[in-house]
């Protein structure tokens, strides 16, 4: 453990304590913050927003992109958007972040639990085909519902985990022979790309997080990435659902005050511009990590075949449990931040009684990974 404590710190070249990720301003940050105070369009008009939009969209190669408050807010429309309704069950992860789960939620549907695959961390598209082939039919109108209560599963939630992602193409072909809406949980994968294509692009609607521990940040935010359609639709339930009038309020539906402010957005149009330089300094220090761990009993997450990995977060699957939390222990007691994965949703209070399939890789996952510092290297190395 001591060595990994000295790779680590001769990485970041400080003795002082080092945190899990911690976001960097070295671009044109202060100056397009401070625009906006100047002009005093910091909130919901002004010009950052449009064009933060555009550049995302051209970036991940959608057709339209929309700016909310924060990657939770978005998962919640588009899980909306999508059509998922009171009393659905929505497929997800039990290794993922609370707020994937809170977001389905939030549309009064209930999460259904499938496990993951070990080399992508992410949703198992073998495990889906099982768990719905066991337990589930299509309906007269094409719905998905299960055989014992006749409940519709009407949405397919992965997370790329970390910013590795999930076996996409098998996901795709079991959501359309099941007819389950395809929505991307993207929140860690911005500039991860599978088989060259951006995910969060993929289904009917990719959510990305902008919060301040994700590779880029607009201090708090998330993207909504799909098509035109759909975007104008997001848009509106995104911004109160207000029909468009030089001075009227008329609003025609229960809408949403989930828009990003201006602020936020001139910080996402800068910190986007260092997105290349951030991407190369951690895939720098994802090879590091591979080369130092390549003679030990320690494996690495490396990037899935055919997959180009934005190596957000750094992970290395420890042997067992007990080393697991020997690494944690020695590294947080030296100041070195790292930290075990997130406890499965399906052990948390408000989803404990959530359906769910077999677990076993969540769960032989939950003993083992531990996230190391991935910040960006000093001066973008
Ligand atoms: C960060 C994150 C989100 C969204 O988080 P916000 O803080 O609301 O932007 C959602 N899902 C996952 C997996 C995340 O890591």
């Amino acid at each position: 453990m001591d060595s990994l404590i000295r790779f680590v710190r001769e990485q970041y070249r400080t003795n002082e304590f080092i945190p899990l990720h911690a976001p960097q301003f070295f671009g044109r940050e202060r100056e397009m913050v401070l625009d906006t105070i100047e002009s005093t369009f910091v909130s919901s008009v002004g010009s950052y927003v449009d064009r933060f939009e555009r550049e995302i969209a051209e970036l991940t190669g959608c057709e339209r992109a929309v700016a909310v408050v924060n990657g939770t807010a978005g998962i919640h429309v588009a899980l909306k958007l999508a059509g998922v309704a009171a009393g659905d069950l929505v497929v997800t992860q039990a290794l993922t972040f609370v707020a994937t789960c809170n977001a389905i939620n939030y549309c009064n549907a209930e999460p259904l639990f499938i496990d993951v695959d070990r080399h992508t961390l992410g949703l198992s598209p073998k495990s889906l085909e099982a768990w719905l082939s066991e337990h589930a039919l299509l309906d007269d109108n094409g719905e998905c519902r299960t055989k014992s209560e006749h409940r519709r599963v009407s949405a397919c939630l992965p997370m790329h985990t970390f910013g590795h992602p999930v076996e996409l193409d098998q996901l795709i072909s079991v959501c359309n022979r099941w007819n389950l809406a395809l929505i991307e949980d993207a929140a860690e994968s911005l500039g991860s790309y599978y088989k060259g294509i951006h995910t969060g692009t993929f289904g009917k609607i990719g959510v990305l997080s902008l919060n301040g521990n994700k590779i880029i940040t607009t201090g708090g935010g998330g993207m909504l990435l799909t098509n035109d359609e759909l975007g104008q639709r997001a848009k509106h339930l995104t911004t109160t659902a207000k029909l468009p009038h030089p001075y009227e309020f008329v609003h025609d539906e229960v809408g949403y005050n989930y828009r990003m402010p201006n602020l936020n957005a001139a910080l996402g149009c800068a910190q986007l511009a260092q997105l290349p330089i951030f991407l190369k300094s951690k895939r720098l220090l994802a090879n590091r990590y591979i080369e130092f761990f390549a003679d030990s009993d320690f494996r690495p997450v490396v990037e899935p075949e055919h997959c180009q990995s934005n190596y957000w977060l750094n992970a290395v699957i420890c042997p067992d449990r007990s080393s697991r939390d020997e690494l944690l222990k020695a590294t947080n007691d030296a100041g070195v931040m790292t930290r075990p994965l997130w406890a499965l949703m399906s052990s948390l209070q408000p989803y404990k009684e959530a359906l769910k399939g077999s677990l076993d890789n969540s769960k032989w996952l939950e003993d083992r990974v531990v996230n190391l510092p991935s910040s960006v290297l000093p001066s973008g190395e």
